[in-house]
């Protein structure tokens, strides 16, 4: 059993001012493996004090210098590769395999910054005028449970290259993976105050954070509901935020597609991180025509998911990632039981030998409406959707209905036919055939799935004030 009861600010393990505790429990078998002790207020003034100071000086630092820092925190933390996944699994149930995935995303993260600033104007002109781009200053960084260490090194690698410095608040229940992210960056030896970390609940720690005047920006990933409080505590401020919220991605399977293996893929992508994955193909749009042979596919395929210890290599979907999420999610398969949907497979109920963690059957609902709430409304877990379409500006026209734009999928045997759907589609990213990820491509949602962009050259503009000097 790990104890967690120090913070990182300054450039050192602190003891935080804060005293509660929280239990940190293995969703897997419901064991207590650790716990940590939770900052206040008055540790969130101390973590801004020191990336205030800092920024004094590592805003002014050269891009040769930063670039330097990236690749040590990369050789630091790939130092720690294996012992990272092992605690992602033990932490919140993630998958072997999706583990190892974000895993590999974090240390790409570093080489991704690297890559943008040594092709960045920090430099521009417009019209007459030298335009600097300036880095936005403090930046509080509040991240969720899932995959928290690739967005954390994502969100520090973006900020480094900007000249900025940090406030990290990751979920309580991430608190493990931060701790051993932590060493790391130590070890790497950082710039004392540039990376501050301090554990805490959102409505102590990460209201603290957002309503502090001395920070300029927030990156925020979480949900939709916490974004929107988030943006209007930082509107006193006038803070910059960058807001990475939840998502109901369409999945538009056109007709000349090879259904056999498209079906699969979309099933296996829908439990992508056990369905606990903002950017999981939720929503399954087949021609109405097809939908019988749709659905015996996707039956098959759900027989094959492998529901089970997250640590085995083979496991498709591990636990959820607490108590209340499973409470959650099975109160979404009932409600879709209710509301008239057809279960082609999974249901409420823990699978049969797994009674001992937060494991969910492998769901898949067939003949689901759009306006259904199980289509609607992000449920974070193991199930899908499949919607019938008409035709192709009905599947359009289904994909847009929702609130969310974060993103969407097209499967087509004719690649500009795709792109041609793509391009309808009000979602920041959009992938052709199949779930596909460029780390230097923007990344962020339309409508209620985000403000702002991240990675490459569009996510490090985030974290920069251009300043016009008009000779
Ligand atoms: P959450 O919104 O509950 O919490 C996210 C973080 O915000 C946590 O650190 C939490 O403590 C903090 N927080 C909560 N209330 C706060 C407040 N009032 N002020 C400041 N901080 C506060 O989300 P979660 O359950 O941890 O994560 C799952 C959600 O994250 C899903 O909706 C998912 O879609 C979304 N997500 C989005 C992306 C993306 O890139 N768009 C990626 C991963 C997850």
């Amino acid at each position: 059993m790990k104890s967690i009861n120090k913070g990182y600010i300054n450039g050192e393990f602190v003891t935080l001012n804060g005293t509660q505790i929280f239990d940190l429990i293995n969703p897997t078998n419901h064991q207590k493996i650790g716990e940590v002790t939770l900052g206040d207020e008055k540790d969130v003034q101390l973590a801004v004090a020191a990336a205030k100071k800092s920024f004094e000086s590592f805003s002014k630092t050269s891009i040769e210098e930063r670039i330097n820092l990236l690749k040590n925190l990369k050789a630091a933390v790939s130092k720690k590769e294996n012992e990272l996944i092992e605690v992602m699994i033990l932490e919140y149930g993630g998958t072997r395999q999706f583990c190892t995935m974000s895993v590999q995303n974090a240390l790409a993260s570093f080489d991704n910054a690297i890559e943008t600033l040594q092709h960045f104007e920090f430099q521009r002109t417009a019209g007459h005028t030298l335009v600097q781009m300036t880095p936005v200053g403090v930046v509080g960084i509040i991240t969720p449970w899932n995959s928290s260490n690739s967005f954390i090194c994502s969100k520090l690698a973006t900020a480094i290259a900007a000249g900025c410095t940090v406030v990290v608040k990751p979920s309580e229940m991430s608190a493990l993976q931060t701790q051993l992210l932590t060493e790391c960056f130590h070890e790497a030896g950082l710039p004392k105050g540039l990376y501050n970390m301090v554990n805490g609940l959102g409505n102590v720690v990460g209201s603290a954070i957002t309503n502090h005047p001395d920070i300029a920006k927030i990156s925020f990933t979480g949900s939709t509901v916490t974004g929107k409080q988030i943006a209007k505590s930082a509107v006193d401020t006038v803070k910059r935020v960058t807001l990475e919220l939840g998502g109901k991605s369409p999945n538009i399977i056109l007709e000349d597609a090879d259904f056999n293996q498209a079906i699969p893929q979309a099933v296996f992508g829908a439990y992508m991180n056990s369905g606990q994955a903002c950017i999981a193909p939720t929503r399954l749009l087949v021609p109405k025509s097809k939908l019988q042979e749709v659905n015996e596919i996707a039956k098959a395929a759900a027989e094959q998911v492998v529901v089970g210890n997250p640590g085995n290599q083979a496991t498709n979907v591990g636990p959820m990632v607490s108590e209340k999420q499973y409470e959650r999610v099975q109160s979404y398969i009932q409600i879709g039981l209710d509301e008239g949907a057809t279960l082609l497979t999974g249901g409420v109920g823990k699978p049969e030998g797994l009674e001992d963690g937060n494991f969910v059957k492998a769901t898949i609902f067939t003949n689901v409406r759009n306006n259904m709430r199980i289509a609607q409304e992000e449920i974070f877990g193991p199930v899908l959707s499949i919607i019938p379409y008409e035709n192709e500006a009905d599947a359009i026209a289904i994909a847009n209905d929702t609130v969310y734009g974060l993103a969407a999928y097209v499967t087509s045997a004719d690649e500009s036919r795709a792109v041609s759907v793509a391009s309808q589609i009000d979602a920041g990213r959009v992938c052709i055939n199949g779930f596909k990820h460029d780390p230097l491509a923007p990344f962020g949602g339309f409508k209620q799935s985000g403000i702002g962009r991240e990675f490459g050259a569009f996510g490090l503009e985030e974290y920069l004030e251009p300043k016009s000097i008009i000779l």
